[in-house]
């Protein structure tokens, strides 16, 4: 199932896709759902954040390629750090750059959704706290990140963090699923699910042992290498076999200041 969440002729609903169109469902797949008999063509609605979350908790330098390519070493547990969920855009809406940044990078990323509520889960246990799977794309703002070892300012802005298209509940990162980037159709990331560090049980693990993952939370597993500089009018897209692909256009923020 490839859950979408939409906002259609009679405003903002849940739904799945389907080879003609998208099923409406009733209510939101985290709490109680239930598919209607109404059928949307996909050019009759835009397409929003599959969730929304309240926090995204993120993991760095959980692929060896990524981490050797910016100089760094694997860490031997994981780099855990947030976006706000005010960084959230769904499918086609724009990536700002901030007029405080020269270096905004693309990072393609897979994102696990968080089904129940998740607190001291064991790695065992992990799979049943999970609804599926989406596309990602940690952007960031490469110089600031490094000044002062900033991940919160250098990830934390608005747009920061595309989700989509949709959630894949039957996606098995194990299998390794091809991740891969493109910018204006041109390849620049392309790795392997297979390839992280810390999989997905482990991070939950780690993860609930510090903070409670709420029902929608979004977990990003780290981005593999090839990470590079996006400017404004630039295409960004994140493909991940299983699920789809997140398309973003990237535009300039007029400067607040000016
Ligand atoms: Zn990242």
């Amino acid at each position: 199932m490839r859950i979408v969440r939409f906002r259609g002729p009679e405003g903002i609903a849940y739904g799945t896709a389907e080879p003609d169109g998208i099923r409406v469902a009733q209510g939101s797949p985290l709490v109680e759902w239930e598919p209607t008999d109404t059928v949307l063509p996909f050019d009759a609605v835009e397409l929003l954040s599959p969730v929304l979350p309240t926090k995204v908790v993120c993991v760095g330098r959980n692929y060896v390629d990524h981490a050797a390519e910016l100089g760094n070493e694997v860490p031997e547990r994981p780099l855990m750090f947030l976006k706000p969920s005010t960084s959230v855009i769904g499918q086609g809406a724009a990536i700002v750059l901030p007029p405080d940044s020269t270096n905004v990078q693309y990072e393609g990323e897979l994102a696990i959704v968080i089904r129940t509520l998740t607190r001291n889960v064991r790695a065992e246990d992990v799979a049943g706290h999970i609804l599926g799977y989406t596309c990602a794309n940690d952007v960031t703002a490469r110089d600031l990140q490094r000044l002062d070892v900033q991940f919160t300012r250098g990830k934390g802005f608005d747009t920061f963090c595309p989700l989509g298209p949709a959630i894949a509940t039957e996606f098995d990162p194990l299998e390794g699923m091809r991740i891969a980037t493109t910018v204006n159709g041109e390849v620049r990331q392309d790795g392997s699910t297979a390839d992280m560090v810390f999989g997905v049980a482990e991070l939950i693990e780690f993860m609930s042992r510090v903070m409670t993952l709420l029902p929608g939370d979004v977990v990003l597993t780290g981005t593999p290498a090839g990470v590079g500089p996006m400017v404004a009018g630039d295409v960004v897209a994140v493909e991940i076999e299983g699920i789809g692909s997140l398309v973003n256009p990237v535009v300039s923020a007029r400067d607040p200041r000016s």
